[in-house]
């Protein structure tokens, strides 16, 4: 539908000479593995286009958590005992509760909140690693978010294997990591693809699919045997709505999260490291904050991070940027004043990953399936996600 390929993990330019920005900035983990291997794939370089490093939530005046490289489980384990920031008491009070969930197999009731699986733990370890992990990987406030997929993406963090906690941090662009290397391998191997052109209705006769297309050079219908709908919920749950009211009505009946990003730039100044946690708080907007020339692809650039952004969505996006370059201003020390270059929302970011939340499922109707992030799957929406249920569906099809 888009004049470019990408949806949400696009790059954006909005003229010459211009940066050519994020939609928003990305990261991944190193469990992520059918992300990772779809980019593999695709003939992406992951050592020259991702900074991999072990988990590492640095603040603007002190150094956060880290995990040394080694064995995940090992890593945290050490990690949490040699962080002499928290008192031994905190430090030990999370190792207990990381061991009653490991012996529970990371698992829990489906309608307990983040918040709730990590009552009684120590403020400061709340505030300092369980909120910013899971508003970082949920894009939902811990209060709102589902303690069973949190527990999911902390299970795969620490069992999928070395590097699997590590954060990967994109040095290109995210159109070059993921979009435009997919165009290219689809179009070398003859497919077609058809850019700005809406499916508008979806129509079942004789057996087959007929999509009724806007802007499409082959006419305005065509007609298939299988139809994967990899399209954002809304738009699936109004094509699917005739022929599967059930999918239609979960599709429909999920919630969005915004995500701001604000761009700041400042030229020949840097950050203490390529990304920076925040502390998040009612006039400090931003969780995160990356640093994109020390990522290598826009030095003097930074990108400030609002995820769950609801409320500052309703404040506005003129106060959103004020109110981070204020954050920013008193967060680090800056060569050169910095100033709002753009800043980003993305209403509909991500579904809101609550509770007990219940996701459609892959396949719509017979011979129609469905992909994105927000089938039915262990993870909240991400790439890995997306990945995922695109990988699924496609293998369904091929099933029939
Ligand atoms: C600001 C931001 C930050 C994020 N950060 C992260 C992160 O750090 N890590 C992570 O893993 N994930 C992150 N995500 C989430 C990630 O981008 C999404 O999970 C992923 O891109 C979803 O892919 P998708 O294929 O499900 O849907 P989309 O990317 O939304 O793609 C849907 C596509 O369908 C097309 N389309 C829609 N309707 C029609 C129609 N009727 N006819 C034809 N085409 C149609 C659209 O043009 C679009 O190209 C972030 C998202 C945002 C917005």
């Amino acid at each position: 539908m888009a004049q470019q390929l990408g949806g949400r993990a696009r790059s954006l330019q909005e003229g010459p000479g211009e940066y050519r920005l994020d939609n928003g900035q990305h990261i991944l983990i190193g469990a992520y593995t059918e992300s990772l291997g779809l980019m593999r794939k695709l003939g992406v370089n992951l050592e020259q286009s991702l900074l991999r490093q072990p988990l590492r939530l640095r603040y603007p005046d002190h150094e956060g958590l880290s995990l040394p490289p080694g064995p995940p489980l090992l890593s945290f384990v050490r990690g949490i005992l040699s962080y002499k920031t928290w008192h031994l008491s905190a430090r030990l009070q999370l190792l207990a509760r990381a061991t009653v969930w490991l012996l529970q197999g990371f698992r829990c009731k489906p309608e307990l909140s983040v918040a709730q699986l990590c009552a009684g733990l120590p403020s400061i370890v709340r505030q300092e690693l369980m909120d910013p992990l899971c508003v970082a990987a949920l894009n939902t406030p811990s209060s709102q978010a589902s303690a069973e997929v949190f527990l999911r993406v902390l299970h795969d963090a620490l069992f999928s294997g070395r590097g699997s906690a590590d954060l990967l941090l994109p040095r290109r662009d995210l159109s070059e990591l993921l979009a435009e290397p997919a165009q290219q391998w689809l179009r070398v191997r003859g497919t077609q693809i058809f850019l700005g052109t809406r499916v508008h209705t979806l129509k079942q006769a004789a057996d087959a699919w007929h999509l009724e297309i806007s802007g499409a050079p082959q006419g305005e219908t065509q007609c298939f045997d299988q139809v994967v709908l990899a399209c954002t919920s809304l738009q699936a749950a109004k094509l699917a709505e005739p022929w599967a009211p059930a999918w239609a009505q979960a599709a429909q009946a999920l919630h969005f999260e915004p995500i701001v990003t604000v761009y700041l730039r400042a030229p020949g100044s840097a950050l203490p490291a390529a990304m920076v946690a925040l502390n998040e708080g009612p006039d400090a907007p931003a969780q995160f904050a990356f640093d994109l020339g020390a990522l290598g692809h826009a030095p003097g650039l930074f990108a400030f991070v609002i995820s769950g952004a609801s409320d500052w969505v309703a404040q506005g996006l003129k106060e959103t940027g004020a109110a981070t370059l204020q954050q920013a201003l008193q967060a680090f020390n800056w060569r050169c004043s910095p100033e709002v270059y753009r800043v980003l929302a993305e209403k509909r970011a991500t579904f809101a990953c609550t509770p007990g939340l219940q996701r459609p499922g892959i396949q719509v109707a017979r011979g129609l399936w469905a992909a994105g992030d927000y089938i039915a799957g262990p993870y909240p929406a991400t790439l890995e996600g997306a990945v995922r249920a695109g990988k699924n569906a496609a293998l369904a099809c091929l099933q029939v």
